[in-house]
């Protein structure tokens, strides 16, 4: 049984496809590269902008239409941020229940809990077949046991979603989950609601994970969740400030106290790890950073010159109704302390444009702060009203997309000058570079420690996997060009 996975969104969706992957190969079925050639299509999905949640259903459509130009019956799933609750298209019920389906079930806490149809996806088309919350994906290999009914073989340590590992399909680069849920709600976002509280993962079992996947290659870890400054509060619940939602060491930049945040000591342990080379990050929040984490890029031997993490807004009162807990100016300082460091520390953001209420005075701080901060690249992104999230219950989205359109092409421009000032500093500088790819144009391509992504010419002596020196000569638009010495 062949199936077919796409995915949108951040890369904590890639690391979940990843997971789906694990369980899917582990049961014997075979992954492909169109829909066409499957019996199975999922979905992984992201609420963020409206386009793309636009493109998932003309995906279904054009699956179904598919289905049925071809005569044949590609089953289709949709997870991650689209799907709020696990269940199967009403459609399968009565053949289902004539299969006495409950022994398909059996493992799960609450056996009726796939009967359900009422996730809004079902309510807005009828060509899905079936949906899961991302957190309960153990349950993919029941539901297609179920939906197709055949015995499709499932592991019952693969119902704690932490448990399940990521398969990589590129051997020297791991993304790891570390966390699941977000406890932030900030009010443009669906995570909380999808993803339910925060919780943290066992260390141990990181640790552990990180060895195997070490074992088999990886030279560069990728930490993931939406939060990773907050790893841990449950373990270390009397220095974490419910309230405020920070750690009561804070704020970051005050001289260092001694005990260290969960994160920075699980930051300890791997760094400690034989053969590792980079250990990365994301995401950050401005709000729960620490002084030991902004610390650990330089005091750490494994850690990297870069850092995403959200701004949002260059005003304070916009800030407030996303109801991020940051200000500009604690912000701003992070940003002064880790490139007063090293210039070079490379710094992404994302930006939101247009958001309720965002007036002409309120965008040119964000522009001020883009002109700042001197982004090395932004994620920059107009406001459009997402379903279940606080924004869309409270207030009007009440800019027109046409002045989000205006904003955000400011935004761009301001963008691309700052890349390319930045970009420039590089030239003549000799870089580390995992090589890990091959471009089209023939050129080997992959990022250095700072995350910047370098072109350059192959050599028939380097291999794949291999770290290369690079001089960097040439910034050609967003293309840095080097050579390999
Ligand atoms: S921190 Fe805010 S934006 Fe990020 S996942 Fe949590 S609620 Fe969403």
């Amino acid at each position: 049984m062949n199936y077919y996975i796409e995915t949108f969104g951040c890369q904590m969706n890639y690391a979940d496809s990843e997971k789906i992957n694990m369980i899917l190969l582990r049961s014997w079925l075979k992954k492909v590269n169109s829909f066409e050639q499957a019996q199975i299509v999922i979905l992984n999905t992201c609420s963020v902008r409206k386009k793309w949640e636009d493109k998932v259903y003309s995906i279904v459509n054009s699956i179904k239409k598919y289905n049925t130009k071809k005569n044949t019956n590609i089953l289709v799933g949709i997870t991650g941020c689209m799907a709020r609750k696990t269940g199967i298209n009403q459609k399968f019920y009565t053949q289902i229940r004539k299969r006495n389906a409950s022994k398909n079930i059996e493992f799960l806490e609450d056996k009726n809990s796939l009967f359900n149809s009422d996730d809004k996806i079902f309510g807005k088309t009828d060509k899905v077949d079936f949906v899961f919350r991302i957190e309960e994906l153990g349950y993919i290999t029941k539901i297609l046991s179920i939906l197709l009914n055949s015995d499709i073989w499932n592991d019952e340590k693969y119902n704690d979603y932490l448990k399940i590992k990521q398969l990589s399909e590129n051997k020297a680069f791991a993304n790891v989950v570390i966390q699941t849920g977000c406890d932030n709600f900030c009010s443009y976002c669906i995570v909380p609601f999808t993803r339910w509280r925060e919780k943290s993962r066992d260390k141990d079992e990181i640790i552990s994970e990180i060895k195997e996947v070490v074992k088999l290659g990886a030279c560069e870890i990728t930490l993931l969740w939406q939060n990773v400054n907050s790893y841990g509060k449950e373990l270390k619940a009397k220095l974490w400030d419910e309230e405020e939602m920070k750690w009561a060491l804070t704020p970051a930049l005050s001289q260092r106290e001694r005990e260290n945040v969960p994160f920075r000591e699980l930051l300890e342990e791997i760094d400690k790890i034989e053969w590792i080379d980079r250990i990365r990050f994301t995401s950050s929040n401005p709000h729960d950073m620490t002084a030991d984490i902004l610390e650990a890029h330089f005091e750490l031997d494994k850690t990297c010159n870069y850092l995403h993490f959200a701004l949002q807004s260059g005003d304070d009162g916009v800030l407030k109704n996303m109801n991020r807990k940051h200000t500009y100016t604690d912000f701003k300082k992070q940003v002064e302390y880790l490139r007063g460091k090293d210039p070079y520390f490379w710094i992404s953001t994302d930006i939101i444009v247009g958001f309720p209420g965002e007036t002409e005075a309120q965008f040119q701080n964000t522009v001020k702060a883009m002109k700042e901060l001197e982004f090395d690249f932004a994620y920059i992104a107009r406001y459009s009203e997402r379903s279940g999230t606080t924004a869309s219950k409270l207030l009007k989205d009440n800019v027109a997309s046409s002045e989000k359109a205006r904003r955000w092409h400011i935004l761009n421009n301001i963008l691309k000058e700052t890349f390319q000032k930045r970009a420039n500093l590089m030239i003549w500088k000799t870089e580390e570079v995992i090589i890990s790819w091959i471009s089209k144009n023939s050129n080997f391509y992959w990022r250095t420690r700072n995350f910047k992504e370098i072109t350059m010419p192959i050599k028939n002596w380097v291999n794949i996997w291999d770290i290369v020196k690079v001089k960097i000569n040439k910034v050609n638009g967003r293309i840095i060009e080097g050579e390999i010495i």
